[in-house]
């Protein structure tokens, strides 16, 4: 579903991706782990078209960028690849002048161009998929963080994308608002949806992720299955990383 090759992007002269080469097969669920300032984000950003890479290419379900092509041809790829993905921030960025449900029926009306009343009844489905259905007349500062960023993913599962980018989702959240976020997350992996996930969640990676990748410095250092990567890691930096957040 995704797959980068030597996928590089600096910015002015400092290289922040140094040639990463990723593959997430359809209903994987990649934790990516990693220091801050190790291009995690960068990596998400530049699979979802929102930073241009300056090296390599990636695909993501059948649709290539390639840092070679040419500027229109890659801007053309990357406005068809927000179309299969969806991104999930740390910030949760609802309108705030828009109800729950609001927030999630805005791109059903003015991107899938759907009439009022299927666009509120599809996003009604997904409140409730999100455990919010009694929640649809609320203005997000009337919302906690968690049920905020509930509300954030259905908004982004609305666009039925093929795969979903979530960059540390729950790192803004109050502790006790976690679980509620990550439970909505592992019941869109149970149901089959590709994730790439950027978290520090480590019992969610543990139980959840089908692979782990751990990035520092913008190099992956090592990729495997979380029972090996947590219990029998093979690099130094690693075993170094695992000792520093135990
Ligand atoms: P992570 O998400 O792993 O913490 P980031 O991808 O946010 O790392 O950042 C990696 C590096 O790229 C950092 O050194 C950061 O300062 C730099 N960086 C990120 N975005 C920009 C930008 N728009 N302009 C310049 N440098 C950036
Ligand atoms: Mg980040």
């Amino acid at each position: 579903m995704i797959t980068t090759t030597g996928l590089s992007k600096h910015f002015q002269d400092h290289e922040v991706l140094k040639g990463i080469n990723i593959q997430v097969a359809a209903q994987d669920i990649v934790v990516v782990l990693g220091p801050s300032g190790s291009g995690k984000s960068t990596l998400l950003r530049c699979l979802n078209g929102l930073e241009d890479i300056s090296g390599g290419s990636f695909e993501v379900n059948g649709i290539v960028v390639d840092a070679t092509a040419s500027r229109r041809l890659r801007q053309q790829a990357t406005r068809n690849i927000r179309k299969q993905s969806g991104m999930v921030f740390q910030q949760f960025n609802l309108y705030p002048h828009k109800t729950a449900l609001g927030n999630v029926i805005e791109g059903l009306i003015t991107v899938k161009k759907l009439p009022k009343e299927q666009a509120v009844s599809i996003g009604r489905k997904l409140l409730d998929r999100v455990g919010l259905a009694d929640r649809e007349e609320y203005y997000p500062s009337r919302l906690s963080g968690g049920q905020q960023q509930r509300v954030a993913i259905a908004r982004s599962l609305a666009m039925e994308p093929a795969v979903m980018l979530f960059d540390e989702p729950t790192s803004a959240l109050d502790p006790e608002l976690v679980g509620e976020v990550l439970s909505v997350m592992r019941e869109l992996a149970q149901e089959g949806m590709t994730m790439l996930v950027v978290s520090h969640e480590m019992k969610f990676a543990r139980e959840v992720a089908t692979k782990i990748i751990l990035m520092a410095d913008g190099h992956i250092i090592e990729e495997a299955a979380p029972q090996r990567f947590f219990e029998d890691p093979q690099e130094e930096r690693t075993r170094r990383f695992l000792r520093q957040i135990n």
